[in-house]
């Protein structure tokens, strides 16, 4: 099913959410219908999208690699070369948009490894919203880049100091916030994942994706046997997918974590792996990684994006009915991607997306030429450089960031600026 029927989608979904969140989440619901049926919204929205976003993203045929793999020709979807450098822009933008219109003027979002408030923060600064991010202390202490980045955008970071300090803890304090602000407020989640509505608003945002694909395939003639994206909570997958899902074809693949192996807490695999219940958790009923007392198990991924223990709704219940086939990729397997197609594309992938361009690399080769097979990028890897040099480059990176550091020491300039900060 392409929508959500009163929020479910089949026994998935829903809206488990203390009573003070239920009016803000009806508002929401209302309101976001009115907005896609408003030309005039409509019209904005695809305005910035153009401009701002940079949309739409190139569909780049992959020519050297789909040789090389001697199978189905391999397309990439290129959504890293959106503004901010990944899918997550969409929905940030079309819910800033749509809080803009509500009349609020203060955004609130959570963020895990940052990439999502980046995004907001971006948008808020472009829309002239006021932003405040909520992230797990421990989180703010491990991506300082993206932290920079959002105060860089004008946006608040607050640290949050409860529980396990981070993401987990940053929704609960995102929504403790929503509750207590409803009328001056929006909550700009982060996935399509969480209560009714966000799922079914995080994918029509996103769905820019799958909709820009399907005209640029038919463009070409291409005969599509499969679309293959990386799941974290969901959003550029069934972004995506999103055109697709009531067609018989193509075959929509989903690729999740498989971190270092099939053992509790070393992957963060919801649909293939071993740990993975129906649960509910966060305000959503899905499948996630839980142990038998109901709680959050501990998860593992080289990428920062798809290390969550649960998984959007609706592609919990696609994955149950057979629509969306899951897989997961390894570690290696997505670091050899990245090195695979930066080698013989010129294209960087993000550590998330390098798990579809896994699977495509295994895939491709048990296809036939006439077929195509099309890998959405979510984001490009620029940001990954503190994954990825360490592994590439041991040594070398290793003296780099000591001379970095001595340098910094060193450096008048920097001892000034502290000064004046101060
Ligand atoms: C956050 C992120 C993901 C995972 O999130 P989804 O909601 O599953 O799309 C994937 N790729 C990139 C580049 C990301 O930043």
């Amino acid at each position: 099913m392409t929508h959500s029927e009163n929020g479910f989608f089949n026994e998935f979904g829903g809206k488990y959410v203390a009573e003070v969140l239920r009016r803000p989440l009806d508002e929401l619901e209302v309101a976001f219908k009115e907005a896609m049926a408003d030309s005039s919204f409509v019209s904005e929205l695809e305005t910035i999208q153009r401009d701002y976003i940079g949309r739409e993203t190139p569909l780049l045929y992959a020519k050297t690699a789909t040789e090389i793999l001697g199978g189905a020709q391999i397309y990439i979807k290129l959504e890293g070369l959106a503004n901010t450098g990944a899918h997550k822009i969409n929905n940030a933008i079309g819910q800033c948009l749509l809080a803009k219109r509500m009349g609020k003027k203060r955004i609130i979002a959570e963020t895990g490894a940052g990439q999502h408030g980046v995004a907001t923060a971006a948008a808020c600064a472009k829309l002239g919203l006021d932003c405040t991010v909520y992230m797990g202390e421990v989180d703010v202490r491990r991506q300082q880049p993206n932290v920079a980045a959002m105060e860089m955008y004008g946006a608040k970071v607050h640290p949050v100091t409860s529980g396990s300090r981070t993401l987990k803890d940053a929704v609960n304090e995102a929504m403790r916030d929503w509750a207590a602000n409803p009328d001056t407020t929006h909550y700009v989640l982060g996935s399509a994942l969480g209560p009714a509505p966000f799922p079914d608003i995080v994918r029509e945002f996103q769905s820019v994706i799958g909709k820009e694909v399907k005209r640029q395939a038919q463009e070409r003639n291409l005969d599509v046997e499969a679309l293959i994206a990386c799941v974290g909570g969901g959003s550029n997958s069934i972004g995506f997918f999103a055109p697709f899902i009531d067609e018989q074809k193509p075959r929509l693949i989903g690729v999740e974590a498989g971190g270092i192996g099939p053992g509790v807490g070393e992957n963060a695999s919801r649909m293939t792996g071993n740990a993975s219940r129906d649960g509910i958790l966060q305000g959503y009923k899905s499948r996630f990684l839980l142990d038998e007392d109901g709680q959050a198990l501990p998860t593992r991924s080289i990428s920062a994006g798809l290390d969550y223990c649960g998984i959007g709704p609706q592609l919990a219940s696609l994955g149950k009915s057979g629509r969306i086939e899951f897989t997961s990729a390894l570690d290696d397997e997505a670091l050899n991607a990245v090195k695979f197609f930066a080698k013989n594309e010129g294209v960087l992938f993000a550590m998330e997306s390098a798990h579809a361009g896994a699977e495509a690399i295994k895939l491709a080769p048990t296809l036939p030429k006439d077929k195509a097979i099309i890998v959405n990028m979510s984001g490009r890897g620029d940001k990954d450089i503190f994954i990825t040099c360490p592994v590439f480059r041991p040594a070398e990176w290793k003296e780099f960031l000591i001379s970095e550091l001595e340098r910094l020491n060193d450096s008048k300039d920097i001892h000034e600026a502290e000064l004046m900060r101060k």
